[in-house]
């Protein structure tokens, strides 16, 4: 049976191979090329997080030089930071080290040495300034996602107005305390033009707010692997480049080992997702599989194929 194929547009990594470690190979992120395709998926964004901007910029380089003819394609990068907010909740597993304001030249410069292979930037809207640059970073052809993110629900739709089209991993990337309302998620919730990115976990997100989004959201909702280094790994304790030492169960839960309560992105590829969303009975399969193909497909548009792209499907996950 053929299917539209999987796209994911959040990949930190993938079994073993950590696209943030400093040491990355180009042949690494090759075989994740590979390993993705194994598994659906027929295009994805490897995804850099909040670092030093030289650091960035020579990741971006191994990664860019990967031939992905045989595997899944890099559709571009995904920058996941550096402007995201430093508050401790909202910022996740991201070093507040390397946090900083937003400043349009440095994507300007990443844009021209990558000849616009930069097409999602995930920041938060609470920085000053914030709906000049969304605009300037859109006239680069990138698509703007709000995310990691304390933003009130007016610079939300300030940012909105100027460009920004997607919520970056909705329900995460927040602290587990807020204001019951007004907040952030109620905020991007009730905001029609934005779609939303989720992580299908099972851990993440619980099923309550999960059905929730879906149903307000419609069409505009899609899934992300969100997958780190550990996708595909046994469980233990490991030292992740994101954030330290981090906390991988044998159900496929990762979390930061200081502080377990704090997420360190998923474990998951998207089809281990697909089939933990219906293992769950969140979703059955003919709607989880077009949240993680044709949605982000659509989402994407003429940043991506024209015609979705079809790939033979084995009878084992269709279940
Ligand atoms: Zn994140």
């Amino acid at each position: 049976m053929k299917l539209p194929g999987l796209i994911d547009l959040q990949v930190n990594g993938f079994s073993g191979i950590d696209f943030n470690s400093p040491t990355l190979q180009t042949k690494e992120v090759e075989e994740v090329c590979r390993l993705l395709y194994a598994e659906g998926v027929v295009g994805f964004l490897p995804t850099l997080v909040t670092n030093d901007f030289e650091v960035i910029e020579s990741l971006a380089r191994t990664i860019l030089a990967a031939n992905d003819s045989s595997g899944a394609k890099i559709l571009g990068l995904h920058l996941e930071g550096p402007f995201i907010s430093s508050f401790s909740g909202a910022r996740g597993a991201h070093d507040v080290k390397w946090i900083c304001a937003p400043d349009i030249n440095r994507i300007r410069r990443l844009q021209n040495i990558f000849k616009n292979k930069i097409k999602l930037l995930t920041f938060s809207p609470d920085w000053q300034g914030s709906a000049k640059f969304v605009e300037e970073v859109c006239d680069l052809g990138i698509y703007v996602a709000i995310g990691h993110t304390m933003a009130t629900q007016e610079e939300i739709t300030l940012a909105t107005n100027a460009g920004a089209t997607l919520s970056t991993h909705l329900g995460n990337g927040i602290p587990a305390l807020l204001e019951r309302h007004p907040n952030p998620i109620w905020a991007q919730l009730a905001e029609d033009r934005l779609w939303v990115s989720l992580i299908g976990d099972g851990f993440h997100l619980s099923r309550d707010i999960f059905q929730t989004i879906i149903k307000v959201k419609r069409n505009k909702v899609f899934l992300v692997s969100d997958s780190t280094m550990f996708a595909g790994m046994t469980a233990g304790r490991y030292q992740s480049s994101i954030g330290g030492d981090v906390i991988l169960t044998a159900e496929g839960r990762l979390s930061m080992a200081k502080n377990e309560n704090l997420m360190a992105g998923s474990a998951m590829s998207l089809r281990k997702m697909i089939e933990t969303l219906i293992g769950n009975g969140w979703l059955n399969f003919e709607e989880a599989w077009e949240l993680g193909s044709i949605r982000p497909w659509r989402y994407l548009g003429k940043r991506g194929w024209s015609e979705p792209v079809e790939i033979p499907v084995p009878e084992s996950w269709l279940k």
